[in-house]
């Protein structure tokens, strides 16, 4: 086999991106656009050893599970891998890859696995979930202004007109700033040259309160023509906020350091529902659950600026922090961790049923915008530190050795940690110290579910016992998904009957070892 041969292949699995997987002449290939079920004539693109990646030439015979995507450019785009893939066999895809990497990775046993395994939770309509959009701004082929994506794994300009994963008022936002463009004669950002204006239109919207975020990303310290995009923009209906955001590098990275509202407000606000989550019953004999989750309590308001981390599909984040939350099993009397919190989404939702929540996380701004929070919601139980939880979690409990726990005590024996870190997972460190601190129980939100297995293989391995396992469609037609885990504590005992021991991480691993009960 060398580049470029055609053969015939049959795709028989989904990869981890979810690209069609078949298997020809002692190799595994690799093709983007195929889907399990499908036999296609492939063109080989890339040979190693033992695989390689091929290019769907002809579908010879189609998958009894492939649709129409919905979206003309989806194989330019490489924004949805599996479009092509009926929903119910994507959240089946994305369903078996959590159990696959628990099993491979975590170690678990698959019928383990099967028996704590609630339906994924899908959405009702699949499709203008996106409450945030980036558009990157160039030519297009005919040298008129574009606004789109990049094509898979490029640099070129997809003129998109209407994305079918973001809202419909989008494309009028981008077709009024193209006008203003070119009434002006503002040029896009060239990276080549590095010339040019406008580099990318970041736009938001709170799907509870229908207010619409308008940021330009541009390569000047001043948007020229500013009073004249005012005009043009502020009078779609929830227009709310208007800025710029200075990005003068040579980069990837899509939004500078420092952004200036021009109009409105420097936010946009929205809100997250607590939702009851559905009895045992309602899933009986469900492998998936797509129905709406209902209302159950308030609301908690967040304000969202352009910079700050908020999560992209509003009305399944309803559910999954809701799970979270209930994994938690609060009353109102605990103390809680909420580690790599961004703006305290989940710590905030989370504060209205415990006694008191600290939440940890990297970024200041984030943390800026989680106080802010907690003020315009009156929530007076949070505390919120900057700083890696993998420092700050150990520099915590290393200070009651010290004596310098004082009022904090209760947080070095917390009742729940919950953790919703990168893609990344946790450092082991910060592991170590959760392990240390022995909470009864622990959630884990995870993005990705084999940095998750391996996370959860570390816990079990050290005192846990895994309990829910229940993955959300928090991203449907890409191949990601989202996982809501809980673990309960082996070996401590009930809140009362433990006195608290001065020791040190050392120690404990130590205690451990030789078999003795270090929390008694
Ligand atoms: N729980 C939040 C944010 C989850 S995203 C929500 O649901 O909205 C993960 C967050 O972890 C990001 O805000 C990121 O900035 C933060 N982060 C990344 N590495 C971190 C680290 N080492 N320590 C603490 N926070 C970190």
């Amino acid at each position: 086999m060398k580049k470029n041969d055609f053969f015939e292949l049959e795709i028989t699995d989904i990869g981890a991106d979810g690209e069609g997987i078949g298997h020809y002449d002692g190799m595994t290939f690799f093709v983007k656009d195929a889907v399990i079920g499908d036999r296609i004539r492939a063109r080989a693109l890339k040979l190693k050893k033992n695989y390689g990646y091929a290019r769907v030439e002809e579908i010879l015979v189609p998958s009894p599970d492939r649709v129409t995507p919905q979206c003309p450019i989806h194989r330019q785009c490489g924004g949805c891998q599996i479009q092509a893939l009926s929903y119910e066999k994507q959240l089946e895809y994305k369903n078996r890859k959590v159990l696959n990497h628990l099993v491979r990775i975590g170690g678990f046993d698959e019928a383990l696995i099967r028996s704590l395994m609630l339906p994924i939770v899908g959405m009702k309509d699949s499709f203008r979930y996106r409450n945030k959009a980036q558009f990157p701004v160039g030519y297009g082929r005919d040298g008129e202004i574009a606004t789109g994506f990049y094509a898979a794994r490029s640099h070129a300009i997809i003129p998109v007109e209407d994305c079918l994963l973001g809202v419909k008022d989008n494309e009028e936002i981008l077709f009024r700033i193209r006008n203003w463009m070119r009434m002006c004669k503002i040029e896009p950002y060239d990276e080549t040259t590095g010339q040019g204006i406008v580099r990318h239109i970041l736009l938001r919207y709170g799907f509870t309160t229908k207010e619409i975020m308008v940021c330009l990303v541009i390569n000047a310290g001043k948007l020229p023509y500013q009073d004249e995009l005012i005009e043009v923009l502020s009078d779609i209906t929830g227009m709310t906020s208007i800025s710029f955001n200075i990005n003068r590098d040579n980069t990837n990275r899509i939004l500078g350091d420092t952004t200036i509202c021009i109009w409105g407000q420097p936010y946009i606000t929205d809100y997250i529902h607590l939702k009851q989550i559905p009895t045992d019953e309602q899933y009986a004999g469900q492998t998936f659950y797509c129905e709406d989750y209902q209302d159950a309590d308030n609301a908690i308001a967040y304000r969202i600026s352009p910079q700050s981390f908020y999560q992209v599909n509003p009305v399944q984040t309803e559910k999954l922090y809701s799970t979270a939350l209930a994994f938690a099993e609060l009353t109102g009397q605990e103390s809680v961790w909420d580690l790599y919190c961004g703006i305290g989404t989940i710590s905030l939702f989370l504060s209205q049923k415990a006694k008191l929540v600290y939440g940890v996380e990297i970024v200041p701004q984030a943390i800026e915008d989680a106080k802010m929070n907690a003020h315009i919601n009156g929530i007076t139980n949070t505390q919120f530190f900057v700083g890696k939880a993998e420092e700050v979690l150990p520099d915590f409990y290393a200070a009651k050795g010290k004596g310098k726990a004082g009022k904090d005590s209760e947080m070095l024996r917390p009742d729940v940690i919950v953790v919703d870190p990168p893609r990344k997972g946790c450092d082991e460190k910060c592991l170590q110290t959760m392990v240390a601190m022995a909470p009864p129980r622990i959630v884990y939100v995870s993005c990705d579910s084999a940095t998750l297995a391996r996370d959860l293989k570390y816990l079990c391995a050290n005192g846990y016992e895994l309990k829910k396992v229940q993955a959300f469609d928090q991203f449907a037609h890409t191949g990601h998904v989202e996982t809501v885990c809980l673990l309960s504590n082996t070996q401590r005992p009930k809140k009362e009957s433990y006195i608290t021991l001065d020791v040190e991480m050392e120690d404990y691993y130590r205690i451990k070892n030789e078999g003795k009960n270090s929390t008694t």
